[in-house]
């Protein structure tokens, strides 16, 4: 099979398409034949070395298929199933395996595509919007990046609950994205300062949280536009990481909540990943929630994907096509 390899960590360049042979699946494990494979900002910080994981290895963190093979003990699938899953590293590739357990079904009316599209990003804006910080009808939230993969899913679901939503985001282009999702005002925080602006929208009031993926170049402007005993939900580093920190500045700027969630622990258990993907495939299949799947590659052009992922030229969802 096809799959890319990283021996080294590194730039996009180290990413290479490689032969090798189609795995067999351990008892508690299925092989899928890919459809498609979720490109997310995870597997930049991988692919870096940001992110630990044994050398060498195949990335991504995302796909959708067909099971072609089952262990003994995986009853939980069958060969023809058509799955999804998120969490299990080796999805740039023709094949993967997966233990059973971490696969779910995908409704027949989503598409392969969609599945693997909606996975990780999806699961994320939601635990995000109803678990780390259960936004309620009439908050305020604002969401860093919100023409990105999470960006969009997490504006939908923000503005489905009944939030106000402001979006940051760099351009023009991605700000009318954003407003399509349902913001309610974007500020272009390459060209205006996104604190001063939040403070006049929100007549100095703050916000009830700040859902941060941006990390080193948002993170401390963001504990400034909070609501006394706001949270602040720092979920990634996509311009890099926060800086250490003094958490006495949290008590003055006004009893402030910090947290730094991550998807593996709203989905531990079967029965989370479960009710979670079954929540954003109900979402997909009412047509709440809509995927933006704009930027398609073929497998083997995972290194300009990445590139055009880190130049912050896209919007919504990137797919690898094996
Ligand atoms: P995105 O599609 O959001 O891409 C990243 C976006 O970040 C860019 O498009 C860009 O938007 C913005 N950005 C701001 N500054 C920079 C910079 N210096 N370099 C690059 N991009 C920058 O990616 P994903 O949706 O895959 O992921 C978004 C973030 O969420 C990542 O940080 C990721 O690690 C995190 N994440 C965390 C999860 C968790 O559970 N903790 C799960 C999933 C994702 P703009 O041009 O508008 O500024």
């Amino acid at each position: 099979m096809r799959a890319i390899q990283v021996k080294q960590v590194g730039g996009p360049e180290v990413m290479e398409l490689a032969e090798s042979p189609v795995p067999q699946p351990k008892a508690n494990e299925a092989v899928v034949k890919l459809a498609a494979s979720g490109v997310n900002f995870i597997d930049v910080y991988f692919r870096e070395g940001r992110y630990k994981t044994p050398l060498p290895f195949i990335p991504g963190q995302e796909g959708a298929g067909v099971v072609t093979a089952v262990g003994s003990e995986a009853s939980s699938v069958k060969a023809g199933d058509r799955v999804a899953w998120t969490g299990i590293q080796g999805a740039y590739s023709e094949y993967a395996v997966v233990p059973a357990e971490r696969l779910v079904p995908i409704p027949q009316s989503v598409s392969d595509r969609e599945a693997a599209a909606a996975m990780l990003q999806g699961m994320t804006a939601h635990y995000l919007s109803h678990d780390t910080y259960p936004l309620k009808q009439g908050q305020t939230a604002l969401v860093h990046a919100a023409a990105g993969g999470v960006g969009l899913l997490l504006v939908q679901m923000a503005h489905n609950i009944g939030a106000r939503v402001i979006a940051t985001v760099s351009t023009e282009e991605k700000a009318k994205l954003a407003h399509a999702a349902g913001a309610h005002e974007v500020i272009l925080y390459t060209q205006s300062d996104f604190e001063a602006e939040t403070k006049r929208l929100t007549g100095g009031k703050g916000v009830d949280v700040v859902y941060d993926s941006v990390g080193k170049t948002t993170f401390e402007k963001g504990l400034n536009i909070l609501r006394p005993r706001g949270m602040m939900v720092l979920f990634g580093g996509s311009s890099g990481a926060v800086p250490p920190f003094d958490l006495v500045a949290l008590s003055q700027k006004g009893s402030l909540y910090v947290t730094r969630p991550t998807l593996v622990n709203y989905i531990a258990r079967r029965d989370e990943l479960v009710a979670r993907s079954g929540a954003v495939f109900g979402m997909l299949e009412s047509g709440k929630l809509k995927l933006r799947i704009e930027h398609i590659y073929p497998l083997a052009e995972a290194q300009r994907a990445h590139r055009d992922l880190e130049g912050r030229k896209t919007t919504g969802k990137l797919l690898l096509i094996p």
